[in-house]
C-alpha cells in the first residue's frame, strides 16, 4: 500500500463504518430516487452497497421522504444489508427531524448544510435544532458547505472586511475563505450545543478543482475534524470523471480526506453505480484501498487489426468484479492481484511478467498464439476460439491456489 501520510483527524463513528482517524478512506454515494417512493429508493441503496457504497445517503425533502426513511431502513435490514443511510436536509431539516423522530432515529447521520438552514433569520434556531436532534438520537452530522449555497451575509461581511484592508485580498480567495469559515464555525456552533467532536464531518465544497484543492488545504489546517471529499456537480461522463478523479487526488496525495464521493452526473438511464466504481478506482489507483483485481491492458495499435483483445480486457475486467462479492468471502487479499491483458508481443511479455497473471495476444503478423504468465514465469501457451474460457478457469485456479484463506489449525501454527 501507498507511503502516503495521512492528517490526523477525530474518527467517527458512522452507524457502525468509521470515518477518519487511522481509519480506511470511506467510499460513499447517494441515490437519485424520489425519497418517498421506497422500493425504487431501496433497491437504489442495495445497488449502490453492492457496487462497494459502504455509506449512502438519501435526499429528505419532504412529509412524504421523512415518513418513508424508516420503512426504507427497515426494509434494508431485513434484506440483510447493514449499509448506513444519510439524511441529506435543506431548508426544512429542523422542522422534518422533530417532526418525525422515527426518521430521526432510523438515520445513521445528518447533513445539514448551513448555507440554507437559517435562510432569512437571524439566529442560528433552525442549525440548532437539528444539532439538538443529533445529540438527543445519539448521531454524528456533516456540516457540509457547498458554494452553491453559501451563507450569504456571512460572505458580504467578509467581503465589506476585506474592502477595508490597505492590501485587499481577490474576490475568489474572500470568498473561499469564506466557505472554510462558514465550516469551521458551524462545527465550532455544534460543539457549543451539545454536539462531540467525535460526531462531526465538514465538507466544504465547490465546482472547481484548483478551488476545491485550495478549500481543503485551508480546512485541512484549520482543525482536525474529519473531512468528507467531493468535487461538487463534477459533471457528465469523461469531464466529470476527469475532474473529480484531479482533485481529489492532489488531495488525497496530500493525506486530506477520510471519506470520498464522485458527484457524477449519470446519463440518462446510466447506472448510478459508476461514481462508486470511480471513487474506488481512484483510492486504488493511489494505493491507498483495494477494492477489486486491477487489469492493465494496453491502448493497442497498428500492430492490433481486431477489437478482440479489447473485449478480451473488458470481459476480463467484468468477470473480475463480478466475482468479487464472492471472493472476497472466501480469498483473502485477492483485491490486490494484477492481470496483465496485452494486444502484442512488445510489451505484451515484459508488462505480463509484471502481473500475477498476464496474456499476451497475438498481433498483427505474429502466430496465433497467446502466452501466459504466472507469477513471472511462461506458464503455458492458449490458442483457437476459446482463449477467454481458458483464461478464465487459469484465474479461477489461480485464485483458488493463491488466496484460498489459510485453514485455522494451519494459520495458528
Ligand atoms: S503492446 Fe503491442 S498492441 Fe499493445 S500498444 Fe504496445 S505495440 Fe501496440
Amino acid at each position: 500500500m501507498s507511503a502516503i501520510r495521512r492528517r490526523r483527524s477525530v474518527a467517527v463513528n458512522v452507524g457502525g463504518v468509521w470515518v477518519g482517524g487511522d481509519h480506511p478512506i470511506v467510499v460513499q454515494s447517494m441515490t437519485n430516487t424520489d425519497t418517498a417512493d421506497t422500493a425504487a429508493t431501496v433497491n437504489q441503496i442495495m445497488a449502490l452497497a453492492r457496487a462497494g457504497s459502504e455509506l449512502v445517503r438519501v435526499t429528505v425533502n419532504t412529509d412524504a421522504a421523512a415518513r418513508a426513511v424508516p420503512v426504507i431502513v427497515d426494509t434494508l435490514r431485513q434484506f440483510g444489508e447493514t449499509v448506513p443511510v444519510i439524511g441529506d436536509f435543506h431548508y426544512n431539516g429542523h422542522l422534518l427531524l422533530k417532526k418525525y423522530p422515527d426518521c430521526a432515529r432510523a438515520l445513521d447521520k445528518y447533513r445539514i448544510n448551513p448555507g440554507n438552514v437559517n435562510i432569512g433569520r437571524k439566529h442560528d434556531d433552525n442549525f440548532r435544532t437539528m444539532i439538538e436532534a443529533a445529540v438527543e438520537h445519539g448521531k454524528p452530522v456533516r456540516i457540509g458547505v457547498n458554494w452553491g449555497s453559501l451563507d450569504q451575509s456571512l460572505l458580504t461581511r467578509m467581503m465589506d472586511d476585506n474592502s477595508r484592508l490597505a492590501e485587499p485580498e481577490d474576490a475568489r480567495t474572500v470568498t473561499l475563505r469564506a466557505i472554510v469559515r462558514s465550516a469551521i464555525e458551524s462545527a465550532r456552533a455544534a460543539e457549543r450545543y451539545g454536539l462531540g467532536r467525535d460526531r462531526i464531518i465538514l465538507s466544504a465544497k465547490v465546482s472547481g478543482v484548483q478551488d476545491l484543492i485550495a478549500v481543503y488545504r485551508m480546512l485541512a489546517s484549520e482543525d482536525d475534524y474529519a473531512l468528507h471529499l467531493g468535487l461538487t456537480e463534477a459533471g457528465l461522463g469523461s469531464k466529470g470523471i476527469v475532474a473529480t478523479t484531479a482533485a481529489l487526488s492532489v488531495l488525497l496525495q496530500e493525506g486530506i480526506g477520510d471519506t470520498i464521493r464522485a458527484s457524477l452526473t449519470p446519463l440518462p438511464n446510466g447506472d448510478r453505480a459508476e461514481e462508486v466504481i470511480v471513487s474506488q478506482q481512484i483510492l486504488q489507483a493511489l494505493e491507498l484501498r483495494s477494492f477489486t483485481p486491477q487489469v492493465t491492458a494496453c491502448p493497442g495499435c497498428g500492430r492490433t487489426t481486431s477489437t478482440f483483445f479489447q473485449d478480451m480486457a473488458d470481459q476480463i475486467q467484468t468477470y473480475l468484479r463480478e466475482q468479487m462479492p464472492s471472493w472476497k468471502s472466501r480469498y483473502s487479499g485477492v483485491e490486490e492481484m494484477k492481470v496483465a491483458v496485452m494486444g502484442c508481443v512488445v510489451n505484451g511479455p515484459g508488462e505480463s511478467k509484471h502481473a500475477n497473471l498476464g496474456i499476451s495476444l497475438p498481433g498483427t503478423f505474429e502466430e496465433p498464439v497467446a502466452p501466459v504468465y504466472i507469477d513471472g514465469k511462461l506458464s503455458t501457451t492458449l490458442r483457437g476460439d476459446a482463449i477467454v474460457a481458458e483464461f478464465i478457469a487459469l484465474l479461477e485456479d489461480y485464485v483458488a491456489r493463491r488466496y484460498a484463506a489459510l485453514p485455522v489449525e494451519t494459520a495458528a501454527v
